[in-house]
Parts: C-alpha cells; structure tokens; sequence
C-alpha cells in the first residue's frame, strides 16, 4: 500500500523548525511520507508562529489556498486534513474553526506529541479535534522517533519563559519555563551525531535560562550542559539560540572562552539600546550591562561576532530613545541582525500603551536601522575576503556543483564541488563577499 502524504510548513523560529521535523518523524512513524506540495497531500501541517500580527495573519490566507486543494481532492473522492499547530493554534483556539471550518484539527506547542492520535480521531469520527493541554510528557512520548536531521541539527532542551516581556506572546502562547533533564537531552544528542550531525544548535526561548536536572538530580545550566556535550565524540559544533543577557552566567563565559567546540558567534537579542525602552519592555537589564556582556565574551574569545533582535517603535519610543538603539548597534559591531517594527499582541501589556508610535515614523526608523545593520553585514563579509575559515557544508547550492554551509561565524558559504562533501567540514579561502554569503575555494 502506497504511504500516505504529508505536507508540512513551518512559519516562525528555529523552535518551530525542531517542532516541526519532530511532527514529521512522528507522522513518518504512523504510515506518512513527506511531500513538497499540499496539492493532493493527506494530511496538512501549519506549524504557525503568533509572534507578530503579520506572521499570523499569513497562516489565514494560506488556509483559504489549502482549502481549494482539499476541496479538489474531495472532488476527486479523497479526504485531505488539515491541522493547525504552534504557537497561532494556541492563542486562537477554536476561533481558527470558526473562522477557518475546513480545519480539521488544532494542536498547540505544548502537545504535538498527540498529532498522530488527533488526526486518527479526525479519520474514525470526523468533525473538528483540539488539543491545548500543556503536558509534561511531550519529550518522554517524542524520544523514540528521531530521524537524522543532517550534518546541523536542532535540539530543543529549554521551553516557555517566565520573563514576560510587555511586547511579547511567548510566555502566553509557550507557557512557564520548563527544562528538559540533562540524561535525556545527552541521548538525543549521541542519536543525532549517531545520524550524521556534526554540529547542534541547542534550542529554547530562553536558552541561557535553562536549569535542568542531571544524573544525580543536581540542577545544572547551560555552561555545564554545553561541557557535558562537549565530549561527545563526531560531534564538533555547539551554538545556542535564543538567548537572554540577563541569564548570562559564568559557565557559559567559560565555555565560549576555552571550549572550541563553542561556535565564536551569538544571536543576543537586546531589542533596544534606550535604558528607558528597556525599562517600559520590562527587559531588565540596561544598555550597559549589555555592553558588559559583548566585552566579556570578547575578552574570552577575542573574534566573537554578534547578532541580535531589535524591535522599533516600541510605545513611547521617541527619536532620542532609537538614536540609542542605532548608537549601541554601532557600538558593539553587529554582523547580522533581526529588527522588526512592534506589533500590538492583544493581551500583552504593550498593546494597551497608550503612547503607540505612529507607523510612518516606524517605517523610516526601522529603514534607517536595517541600513546601518546591512552596512556592518556587508563590511564583515568583505572583511573575510583572503581568510581561511572553516565551514561545515550542509546542502547542496542553488546552482548545479554548488554546495553551501556555514563558517564558525553563521556567514554562509558557497563553494563549487561535488555533492559527496556534503557533511564535511573544510577550510575554504574565501575569495568572494555578497550582502548575504561568501564564495570560496577549498584549500589544499
Ligand atoms: N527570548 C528572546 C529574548 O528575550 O529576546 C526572544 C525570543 S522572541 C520569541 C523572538 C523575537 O521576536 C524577539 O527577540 C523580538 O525581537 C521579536 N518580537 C517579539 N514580540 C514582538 C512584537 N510584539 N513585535 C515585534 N517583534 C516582536
Ligand atoms: Fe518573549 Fe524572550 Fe521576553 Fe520571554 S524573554 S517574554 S520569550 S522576548
């Protein structure tokens, strides 16, 4: 019998990446195949992020193109379901049936482990299934299926957020923080290296809050967990994502300065670089100790490079407060970065600020920003134009003998050569520099 087949589209972070390849191979378990297009599929997966308006907004419109295609396949005498997961299916709930009635099943962030039996109660009673619960047995019910990511995998070790940040979703969509216990995350880490992985990104919304138990139920944080892994053997990378200044903490300065199995480049989100933003954010740290951070990891390992999140036009925010915002950006040296206008989240604090930027002034400041965050991108890659790197290549490239990975620094590099090396990691001199990647040759 022919497998079934799923389509699968993620929206939003590297979390829901790791949730999504996770819903596949669970799928993949019970019968599934992937497939690279919802036309025809069995079953389809929105993995939706409810970070911003846009993003959920998005999720909507392509419902309405998914429904035509199930409404063919029914046409045709077939069934296609569709489900709704992650971070939009659990802020909305049953308001997605009401405004979306061909979807079939919702399922939040906190229990896709129960997709396979969600979409066989669909199957045996049709009708609409939901499942909201935030269950503590998500990682005990997802570590039988791990299927190999490839040489760079995702781990999730970390989840939820007890910060409650004024502009953002997360501790409502995510719920309270919770870490998975160190035993469990090693074992998902020997399997991945055992597939193939040569480098893990260890993932969380706050994954420098991690606080997890080991063998002998001691707590341990992310600079320990990071040492344990460490000496794991084929795997030769480590990075983290994503990160809060204030649970830096003395391990993981240790780790970054004398591990070199810890990649020299940080994605730290600061948001803004005005001490009052911060303040009305709730963010809890200040543009200084920001700068205390970028200078101690520096210490550490003279050639960290940084990227960080940055939210513009946060309410109140006045040509003073983002003139700081663009002066610590030039001060520390980004050499890539997220910004994005604020987006009112019903429910979170920020939305009922009555101090709201207008959304032209958003757009020219959110212009001027990206400008000089390119400029830095830019004068990096250029910067790289002779050196030696190492890059770990990962995929093929967009043009035929082209393979592409990334350098210690996330830069991506393209290099001409046969697919087999995929997997490998090798030093290439780079002799070229774009706005978004680097080109090389390999050095013999
Ligand atoms: N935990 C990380 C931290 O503390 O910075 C960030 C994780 S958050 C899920 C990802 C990013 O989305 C944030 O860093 C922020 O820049 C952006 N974001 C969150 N809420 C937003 C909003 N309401 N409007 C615009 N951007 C937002
Ligand atoms: Fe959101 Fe990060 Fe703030 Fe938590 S710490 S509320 S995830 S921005």
């Amino acid at each position: 019998m022919s497998r079934k087949k799923l389509y699968m589209k993620t929206y939003g972070c590297q979390m829901n990446v790791y949730d999504s390849i996770r819903m596949t191979d669970l799928m993949h378990n019970v019968g599934y195949e992937s497939s690279e297009s919802y036309e025809g599929a069995d079953l389809v997966v929105l993995n939706t992020c409810h970070i911003r308006e846009k993003a959920a907004e998005k999720v909507y419109s392509e419902l309405g193109r998914i429904n035509k295609a199930k409404n063919k396949k029914k046409s045709e005498g077939g069934n296609m379901i569709i489900a709704v997961a992650g971070c939009v299916g659990q802020a909305e709930g049953e308001e997605i049936f009401r405004r979306a009635p061909y979807v079939d099943v919702v399922v939040g962030p906190q229990s896709y482990q129960s997709l396979p039996d969600l979409v066989g109660k669909v199957q045996r009673d049709s009708g609409h299934v939901i499942n909201l619960e935030f269950e503590d047995d998500k990682f005990d019910k997802l570590a039988a299926d791990i299927e190999s990511q490839g040489a760079s995998a995702f781990l999730s070790i970390q989840e939820g957020c007890d910060k409650f940040c004024t502009f953002c979703v997360v501790p409502y969509t995510r719920g309270a923080e919770y870490s998975r216990n160190v035993p469990e995350i090693y074992r998902e880490a020997i399997k991945l290296v055992a597939l193939g992985a040569k480098e893990i990104t260890l993932l969380g919304q706050n994954v420098n809050a991690f606080h997890g138990k080991s063998e002998d139920g001691e707590v341990w944080n992310l600079g320990k967990l990071i040492s344990h892994l460490s000496k794991i053997s084929g795997l030769e990378r480590i990075r983290y994502s994503t990160s809060h200044p204030r649970d830096m903490h003395d391990d993981l300065y240790n780790a970054h300065a004398n591990d070199p199995k810890v990649m020299a480049f940080l994605n730290l989100p600061v948001q803004s670089g005005s001490n009052r933003i911060l303040s009305s954010m709730n963010r809890k740290h200040t543009r200084d100790e920001y700068f205390r951070i970028i200078d101690r990891l520096r210490e550490g390992r003279p050639d960290m490079q940084f990227s960080s999140d940055f939210i513009i036009g946060f309410p109140g925010e006045t040509d003073r407060d983002f003139e700081d915002t663009m002066d610590l950006a030039r001060r520390v040296g980004f050499t890539q970065g997220y910004s994005f206008k604020y987006s009112p989240r019903p429910g979170t604090p920020g939305a009922d600020m009555d101090n709201q930027v207008p959304e032209h002034i958003k757009n020219e400041r959110l212009q001027a920003f990206q400008n000089l965050i390119n400029e830095q991108q830019i004068a990096f890659n250029e910067s790289c134009i002779d050196k030696t790197m190492s890059v770990l290549f990962d995929k093929k490239g967009k043009r035929n003998g082209q393979i592409v990975g990334r350098n210690e620094y996330m830069q991506s590099v393209h290099i001409e050569a046969p697919d087999d090396l995929i997997g490998s990691i090798i030093d290439v001199r780079i002799t070229s520099a774009g706005p978004n990647s680097l080109g090389g040759e390999i050095v013999n």
